[in-house]
């Protein structure tokens, strides 16, 4: 009978030893806007906002959305006891007064649905100011659009 287990052998190896950060998403963004020189449409943040596209230099406010970011529910990535946020930016570093874990509040991402024009289907992406080319996964069509 053979012996097993003799020789030596790698259990489950940790190649990655970096830990990602605990973070959650924000679900309010400020309302859309749009750049007063350029007309494109500005990133989705408040306070000192800079056009991507002509890099002027916007302030931007908006009350509401600073009152909804302070009375935002969050759960705690660590946790999940639900905390009110308290902060009125994002994003924001936050501390779980329940288990006292720190974690970044995100900025929203804003997502836009698209329709492909050579096969009409529909498209959700990430909004990022300026023209873009997109490749229909469905149907490999190259189209730009412009937010
Ligand atoms: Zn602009
Ligand atoms: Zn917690
Ligand atoms: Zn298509």
């Amino acid at each position: 009978m053979k012996g097993i287990g003799q020789k030596p052998y790698w259990v489950g190896m940790n190649m990655s030893d970096e830990e990602e950060p605990l973070s959650v998403e924000s679900r309010i963004a400020p309302p859309p806007l749009t750049c007063p020189r350029c007309d494109n449409l500005l990133p989705s943040e408040l306070g000192e906002v800079k056009c991507r596209i002509c890099r002027s230099e916007v302030k931007v406010e908006h009350e509401g959305t600073r009152k909804a970011w302070r009375e935002e529910k969050i759960s705690c990535p660590a946790c999940n006891k639900v905390l009110i946020a308290g902060v009125d930016k994002r994003p924001a570093k936050i501390e779980c007064s329940s288990c006292k874990a720190h974690f970044e509040l995100k900025a929203h991402k804003v997502k836009v649905e698209i329709t492909c024009p050579k096969c009409e289907c529909k498209l959700r992406m990430n909004q990022r100011p300026g023209e873009r080319q997109i490749t229909c996964p469905a149907c490999s069509a190259v189209f730009k659009i412009n937010f």
